[in-house]
């Protein structure tokens, strides 16, 4: 066997970093910013690149309507106030995700339940259902690292409750459950377009099968000319179309054409990002150490936004973190146990149920258990999953990193 780099051996891989970018600033998205730097730097209705923008969203989505937000966080604020949420109203949410799928509801004073995890990060139908209360008026869940939840359940559960359900969609651009697109289970979905399998640099998309959804979003995050333009003179809110709802969460035009330009490549990234993550999966299932944490296909397809893998500590001589400071000491300086999306059940911001009491935190109360939530944060680890041109060094050299170190501390 081979020495492992932190014990004097040979690294696996040798390459500067950063070993991630994204996008990939080829000429061609060069060329396009350039081009919409002429063009306009700021659009106030889409008659432009945000109307192409959501135009082409809606088709790589599969939605009915879709409006642009300045983040993904705004646009998941916008849901709660489209759907009228209000302190005394409790909404679900997973107790292990990105904290911005939870957090605008908090701003608002609406109570945030948690709901435990199952093995790929997910909330499920009997996660929600054991928590919940009679003052829950919303579902939303998050399809984390890019594993679609399992949604039939999900929605058939919402539904019989009548209960409003939400998609948090930000890992998972390229999902679907069942056959079906992510994002088109529920009332409302967000894309956060951030760092994620499409971007936009900053950005957040909101997709709706409900016109008057849409109307409401775009009272939300454009007033004045859009709102004026694209709200029907006969709706009932049209009267608020030139104040909007008080606030503005336009998406920048930069933004936008990055975003047209890769909603343009989406098959290349899918193709590429897919073949990456076959990758991985063919390397590393069976491995007694090391799992890839996938929805079998039968079920659901990866949403692309990074590889997930399980840690089995019962069949190494090491820890997780351990085993991570291995890997990278190969020179796979990628991997990582995320560490700002984790269990949010403690957070202050949630103990919250008064929007405008004063920013001095309470102390918690006892906290809910989450055996799921401990269980896949404790073992899970990470990779980026790339997708341009040019990427087989560092997909090579990872999976011959990881394959070495498991090899080595396997018990
Ligand atoms: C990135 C992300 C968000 C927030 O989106 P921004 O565009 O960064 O505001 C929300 N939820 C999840 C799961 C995310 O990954």
């Amino acid at each position: 066997m081979t020495t492992l780099a932190a014990r004097g051996g040979a690294k696996t891989l040798d390459i500067p970093g950063p070993h991630y970018r994204w996008p990939d600033m080829n000429a061609s998205l060069e060329q396009a910013i350039i081009v919409q730097a002429h063009r306009s730097l700021s659009d106030r209705d889409a008659s432009g690149i945000i109307g192409e923008l959501e135009k082409e969203f809606a088709k790589f989505a599969s939605a009915e309507h879709v409006v642009s937000f300045a983040s993904g966080t705004a646009a998941i604020h916008a849901m709660g106030r489209i759907a009228d949420l209000k302190p005394g109203d409790a909404i679900i949410a997973p107790a292990y995700t990105f904290l911005a799928t939870a957090s605008p509801f908090a701003f608002d004073g609406i109570e945030v339940i948690f709901a435990d995890a199952d093995e790929y990060g997910n909330v499920t139908a009997a996660s929600i259902e054991a928590v919940m209360a009679p003052n829950v008026r919303a579902v939303i869940v998050t399809h984390m690292w890019g594993n679609p939840c399992a949604m039939t359940d999900i929605a058939a559960y919402c539904e019989s409750r009548g209960l409003l359900l939400f998609e948090d969609c930000s890992h998972a651009h390229f999902a679907s459950w069942n056959g079906q697109r992510i994002g088109t289970f529920g009332d409302m979905a967000v894309f956060s377009t951030n760092q994620k399998a499409i971007t936009t640099g900053e950005g957040g998309l909101l997709t709706t099968r409900l016109k008057a959804h849409r109307d409401l979003a775009i009272l939300y995050a454009h007033y004045n000319k859009r709102a004026l333009s694209d709200i029907d003179r006969d709706s009932p809110i049209y009267p608020f179309a030139f104040t909007g709802m008080g606030l503005k969460h336009r998406i920048t035009t930069i933004g936008a054409a990055i975003g047209v330009h890769q909603l343009q490549h989406a098959a290349d990234i899918e193709k590429r990002r897919r073949a990456n993550l076959a990758t991985f999966v063919d390397g590393l299932t069976g491995n007694p150490v090391l799992t890839p944490v996938v929805v079998p296909p039968e079920h659901g397809t990866h949403g692309l936004y990074v590889i997930g893998f399980a840690f089995h500590p019962q069949a190494a001589t090491v820890t997780r973190d351990e085993f991570i400071d291995l890997v990278v000491a190969e020179g796979a300086r990628e991997v990582d146990a995320p560490g700002s999306t984790r269990n949010l059940a403690g957070e202050p911001l949630f103990q919250r149920h008064d929007p405008y009491e004063p920013w001095t935190p309470r102390a918690a109360g006892p906290a809910p258990a989450l055996p799921g939530v401990e269980a896949f944060e404790s073992t899970f680890l990470k990779i980026p999953i790339w997708g341009y041109p040019g990427d087989t060094e560092l997909v090579d050299g990872y999976l011959a990193s990881l394959l070495k170190v498991t090899e080595a501390v396997a018990r």
